[in-house]
């Protein structure tokens, strides 16, 4: 009896399994990953801007950036910011008017722009550059770029590149409120329940989850680097090189479609007319703004150098040779630290004279002493015959030495995107706004229409980033936000300080080494307490703030967490990386019981 109750089981048993086998398997259920008032996707411009104004209007913030570093393609930035009206512009005496910036962008971009967005960018640019002063982001040096009828090209006195100096800046801002940036962390997908997104599901190295929100910020970037794209929306650009940050694949823009958010402008793609072909370097518009010039093969101008992109852009393709080169001298290599840079590297040529230069780039030097005499006497007289350059003409370029790059287009900016209104809700066709999702900075259309002129995205990217912050704040308060209280342990994500059962090994104190950092020594100081490692911090260090982050928010907790120096380097950040690896061991062998 007992062994025929035996063999009904074993085949109920084996029925049920294969009843099972043969359903699909069911997906892993994710791992909720945290919840919080606003999250923010992308830690470029936008992104910080926007994390910083959401948590100081009260939320609790969390930025999710899919790559080791922050900063995307805003790190790139050199040019400046635009901004009319401002004190520092007023300081200078120059007299600027909204309303004239407003029309300078609308021209720009072939009146194609969103009018709306630009009155609101435009009137917005001043108070925006007055919010960076107040968090120590002083941009009071005035140039000019392409299409503006008046100076108000905002950058650092120091002639540093703007996009840097801004992404450290905010970034400092960012870690002084704790706000939590989770790198290596990308977000794939908008989750939506009952019409309003409620969080997003994320990727990364400890798999696949979700995080709540209660609003979400997308300030993912552009597509300047998803060739897939670039051909799909401007299918003759496919051979091109990008000037783009590889995270530049407009995933956002796609996370967004998926959810039913209209698109704006998607073929509006900006090709810039310098850049060095051979590492896709971007040379800045203010090395024209600043007095440069463009030469043809022969060494003769063929174009005013400050049109707006595309003109210029079109002008090069049109030479037979299809590059050029922009010629400079020392004046303008001393008034800007970017462009210093560029005399370091080795696709920048120099000659001493004028005609040295003409030699070394293979032009007519006889032709290039022609056109730098002509161009020289156009700046005195205030009048360029040949091509009616009107801006950049403050100072000739009368003594050397002088340089040359050779440039020619390449992809720089994709203007198209998600269609936003001024309170930087993301917009659906029929007009009606997604609820709790809110979009800033390159990932979205409609600012610059047709063409975006130089020094407009850190205009764009700050004046919409702080507005995407402020309002998503505010949603998340009528939302039943939970405030402040959970940015009092910022970055442990869901691990534990120190891993369990690790033993007591280390003697109590603080120890500092002294190692070789990428740009100079670092003084390390680790502090041990209760037999672990409880703190390790860099006190002085001048690594790159966007690379260094990387070290500070991943691998130093993950010393911690293994009370060991053999841990993995941050990708790109590896030297920085093995310099803490290196301090630590030093100090491990040092407190060892
Ligand atoms: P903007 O400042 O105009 O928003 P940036 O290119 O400066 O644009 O910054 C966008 C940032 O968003 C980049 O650092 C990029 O790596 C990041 N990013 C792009 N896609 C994702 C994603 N799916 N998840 C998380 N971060 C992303």
């Amino acid at each position: 009896m007992f062994k025929k109750w035996m063999m009904m089981i074993a085949i109920l048993l084996y029925a049920s399994l294969t009843a099972c086998s043969s359903k699909a398997p069911k997906e892993p259920e994710m791992a909720n990953q945290g919840s919080y008032d606003v999250v923010v996707v992308g830690s470029g411009g936008a992104g910080l801007a926007a994390a910083i104004e959401a948590y100081d209007a009260g939320a609790n913030v969390l930025i999710l950036e899919k790559m080791p570093i922050a900063g995307g393609n805003t790190t790139r930035a050199t040019g400046g910011m635009n901004a009319s009206s401002t004190k520092f512009q007023q300081a200078e005496g120059i007299v600027d008017d909204n309303a004239i910036f407003y029309e300078d962008t609308m021209k720009g971009g072939y009146e194609k722009n969103d009018p709306e967005l630009v009155k609101y960018m435009t009137d917005n640019s001043a108070a925006a550059i007055e919010w960076l002063n107040s968090l120590g982001i002083t941009l009071n040096s005035i140039s000019t770029s392409g299409g503006q009828s008046v100076k108000r090209t905002h950058r650092p006195a120091d002639g540093s590149a703007v996009g840097d100096f801004i992404v450290n800046g905010l970034l400092k801002q960012v870690k002084s409120r704790n706000i939590e940036i989770r790198f290596q962390t990308m977000a794939t997908k908008l989750i939506v329940k009952d019409n309003q997104v409620v969080g997003v599901e994320v990727e990364s190295a400890s798999g696949k989850g979700m995080i709540d929100a209660k609003a979400v910020v997308m300030s993912t970037g552009g597509f300047g680097a998803n060739f897939d794209l670039i051909v799909k929306y401007r299918p003759e650009l496919k051979d091109y090189v990008t000037t783009n940050h590889a995270g530049a694949t407009g995933d956002g823009i796609t996370m967004i479609e998926e959810i039913g958010g209209a698109l704006v402008g998607m073929e509006e793609i900006q090709i810039h007319p310098t850049v060095e072909q051979s590492t896709a370097s971007l040379i800045t518009e203010s090395t024209r703004g600043d007095g440069g010039i463009l030469v043809n093969q022969k060494g003769e101008r063929f174009t005013n150098e400050l049109l707006t992109r595309d003109k210029v852009s079109a002008a090069v393709i049109a030479l037979p040779e299809k590059y050029a080169y922009v010629v400079f001298n020392q004046r303008i290599v001393d008034e800007s630290k970017a462009i210093e840079k560029y005399t370091k590297q080795d696709f920048c040529f120099k000659g001493t004279t004028i005609e040295e230069l003409a030699d070394v780039i293979g032009a007519d030097p006889a032709v290039l002493k022609t056109t730098m005499d002509t161009w020289n006497e156009a700046v005195a007289k205030k009048e360029d015959a040949a091509f009616g350059r009107t801006t950049g003409m403050d100072f000739g370029q009368e003594e050397g030495p002088y340089y040359a790059i050779k440039i020619a287009p390449g992809i720089h900016h994709t203007m198209g995107g998600i269609k936003i209104n001024t309170n930087t809700e993301v917009l659906k066709a029929d007009g009606s706004a997604i609820s709790a999702l809110y979009a800033a900075g390159e990932l979205t259309g409609g600012v610059h229409g047709g063409n975006r002129l130089g020094g407009n995205a850190v205009t764009d990217i700050m004046v919409f980033g702080r507005q995407a912050g402020l309002h998503a704040a505010a949603y998340a308060k009528e939302h039943g936000a939970v405030g402040h209280v959970n940015q009092e342990k910022p970055n442990q994500g869901e691990k534990e300080l120190i891993k369990k059962d690790l033993p007591a090994t280390f003697i109590d104190g603080v120890y500092m080494e002294t190692v070789k950092g990428h740009n100079a020594d670092i003084v390390v100081e680790v502090t041990v307490e209760g037999g672990y490692i409880v703190k390790i911090a860099a006190i002085e260090n001048e690594e790159t703030a966007t690379i260094f982050a990387g070290v500070e928010e991943q691998l130093i907790p993950e010393i911690i967490y293994q009370q060991s120096a053999d841990v993995d380097a941050i990708a790109s950040a590896t030297v920085s990386s093995n310099a803490i690896k290196e301090a630590v061991q030093k100090v491990i062998e040092k407190a060892k019981r």
